[in-house]
């Protein structure tokens, strides 16, 4: 079942105490990479997540970085487009920025112009939602472009409370 599946992802998701900062409990999402099998059961709840979703994805958004990896494994197996949503300065030609906040610091987040359409479906991929500060910020310039947004994460750390500041549905697989 989905609950068995993922109880045996947390089982093999690494923590750190104190990293990369005092205070901060650092979810290892690349130590479930380390085991293939795992790593396939991680992949496959995510799928049956995202194809769960009412209504249909049309597009994968991936947060810089893991959303990356994460998202254009769905955009693959849901043959739809794959967009990224940088860190400043990393994307070339125009694009759009928005800042934002983390747990442990603050950036900038950019996206080309152009890469959605109005009303698209577009579901932003991220491992992790801690504040919310950078998946807020991935919707808001995906807001700017007028397209149709809800959030998928792997881990959502529900202390955080960070799910309040974003104002569209978020799906998380794992909650700690
Ligand atoms: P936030 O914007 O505060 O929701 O932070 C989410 C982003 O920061 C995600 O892209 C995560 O990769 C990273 N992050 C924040 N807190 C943690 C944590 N405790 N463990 C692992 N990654 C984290």
């Amino acid at each position: 079942s989905e609950n068995d599946q993922i109880n045996l992802i947390k089982e093999h998701l690494k923590s750190y105490k104190d990293f990369p900062k005092q205070g901060v409990v650092f979810q290892d999402i690349f130590s479930v990479l380390q085991n293939p099998k795992i790593a396939n059961v991680l992949y496959d709840v995510l799928l049956n997540k995202a194809k769960s979703i009412k209504p249909p994805v049309e597009c994968i958004a991936g947060v810089d970085s893991r959303g990356f990896l994460f998202g254009s494994v769905l955009a693959r197996e849901l043959e739809i487009p794959f967009i990224p949503i940088r860190k400043k300065g990393k994307l070339p030609g125009s694009t759009k920025s928005v800042h934002y906040k983390l747990e442990y610091k603050e950036d900038d987040l950019e996206m080309q112009e152009g890469v959605v359409r109005e009303g698209q479906k577009v579901l932003v991929v991220d491992d992790l939602l801690a504040t919310g500060g950078s998946l807020s910020a991935a919707c808001e310039l995906l807001s700017q472009a007028k397209a149709d947004v809800q959030c998928l994460v792997v881990i959502e750390l529900s202390e955080l409370q960070g799910r309040k500041i974003i104002n569209v549905p978020i799906h998380s697989l794992i909650v700690c």
